[in-house]
């Protein structure tokens, strides 16, 4: 039977982080929103410091509910926290223990870092089996060549740190899906520098890097799997497939942050009603209802249904249960609901919404990359389209 209950110290985990919300988070929001590419370094160096609190929770309830807490306070802030990340996920999910120790370790040690994931390329985003980098073996090294855009964290991770970056590359492209192997960059080595930071409607904190390679050289070992998941077989797309469950951990993780800001959004409303003096009256018949009424209950229902699937989809992980379907209708659900309830919030708040004195126009720019990133709500629906109906990937496009 599903259990979403905590324990007291989960419980207390999560209130630490909604107060590093409240603390640290907000009342710098707008500066690092106004000033995009500037670093937070104090926060920075506090989460850092305070990771074991509330920075490093493992892939857990009460590590979702956390996340929740922090982009709550401010998404872009949150992504700007020391760790992993992304990189650390793919890592996780592909890797050797072997790989694990000699890649993960470092985030527990030393000045703060960060791991990144470059995927997505200029002509591919979604399509990850059109990727163009390549890898080519010499000896007992790989070479890589190539242009990733978009990558979160990919400054943070080359330049202020002894990071990692998760890089993808097809070792033979005629071997579509099945040359495609992750590898793992580290910091300084050189042939990987950032070219440019992108700026961004939304969660501005957050640095958004393209990064290019260029006879990159790293040692052989640092294909990310077992020799049997490294191996070319062009009959064979298990590596691939095992990359790409990197995303059954990593998309409820985001909706769990999206549903920080569509929070933030609707506790923004509803304090303000209150302040007014105007009451929602719930239980009452829904042709009784005023269609403000109407409009909050349903941005709660909203909101409930998505944490209520994203609760799901990580608790099936928690449990060791394959939970593909779950963690695409959770990010679906989600990054659609967050963007219909901040704008909706605007809406709702007339000026006060619209006006920059508040977050709440902010919000509603913060909420719609999580329809975005780690695959496009369109995208998420297929894969749920494909779990339910029983086709495969190249039967339902
Ligand atoms: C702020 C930000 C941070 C990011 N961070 C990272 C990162 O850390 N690492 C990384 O690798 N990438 C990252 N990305 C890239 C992101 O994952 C891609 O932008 C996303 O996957 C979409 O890919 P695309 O941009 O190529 O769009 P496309 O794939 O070209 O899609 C364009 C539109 O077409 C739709 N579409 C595409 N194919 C289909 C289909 N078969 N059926 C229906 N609709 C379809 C999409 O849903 C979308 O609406 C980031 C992007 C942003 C904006």
């Amino acid at each position: 039977m599903i259990d979403f209950e905590l324990t007291p110290e989960e419980e207390a985990a999560v209130k630490v982080a909604h107060k590093a919300a409240e603390e640290l988070f907000r009342p710098i929001s707008r500066y690092y929103d106004e000033h995009e590419h500037e670093s937070p370094q104090e926060l920075i160096d506090t989460l850092w410091e305070k990771r074991g609190e509330v920075g490093m929770l493992s892939l857990s309830l009460a590590a979702a509910l956390g996340i929740e807490e922090l982009c709550w306070g401010d998404a872009g802030l949150m992504l700007c926290n020391p760790g992993p990340s992304l990189g650390g996920a793919a890592v996780w999910a592909s890797g050797t223990p072997e790989q694990r120790d000699r890649f993960l370790k470092r985030f527990n040690k030393g000045k703060p870092k960060w791991g990144a994931m470059a995927m997505t390329e200029a002509g591919c985003g979604s399509d990850t089996s059109a990727i163009t980098a390549t890898a080519v073996r010499d000896g007992d090294e790989w070479v890589l060549n190539g242009e990733k855009i978009f990558v979160t964290q990919g400054k943070r991770a080359l330049e202020d740190s002894d990071g990692i970056v998760v890089v993808w590359a097809t070792v033979d492209k005629s071997a579509g899906r099945a040359g495609m192997k992750s590898f793992v960059v580290e910091a300084g080595t050189p042939g990987m520098r950032v070219e440019k930071l992108e700026k961004k409607l939304g969660i501005r904190a957050s640095d958004t890097a393209t990064i290019i390679f260029e006879d990159c050289r790293i040692p052989y070992e640092n294909i990310l799997g077992s020799p049997e998941v490294r191996k070319l077989d062009k009959t064979k797309t298990a590596g691939f497939q095992k990359a790409m469950a990197t995303f059954d951990a990593t998309r409820p993780i985001v909706a769990a942050q999206a549903l920080g800001v569509g929070r933030a959004a609707l506790d923004f409303v509803k304090e303000t009603l209150e302040k007014e003096g105007i009451e929602i009256r719930y239980g009452l018949p829904r042709n009784k209802l005023s269609a403000l009424e109407r409009d909050v209950m349903d941005m709660e229902a909203h909101y409930k249904a998505a944490k209520l699937l994203t609760l799901r989809a990580i608790w099936m992980l928690n449990q060791g249960q394959p939970n593909n379907l779950e963690a695409s209708m959770a990010k679906a659900k989600t990054g659609l609901a967050v963007t219909r309830i901040t704008q909706k919030a605007v809406e709702l708040m007339g000026p006060l919404g619209y006006s920059r004195k508040y977050l709440l126009e902010k919000w509603m720019r913060d909420a719609k990359i999580n329809d975005i990133f780690e695959g496009t709500g369109q995208i998420n629906m297929l894969i749920v389209a494909r779990r339910v109906l029983g086709y495969s990937r190249d039967q339902l496009k």
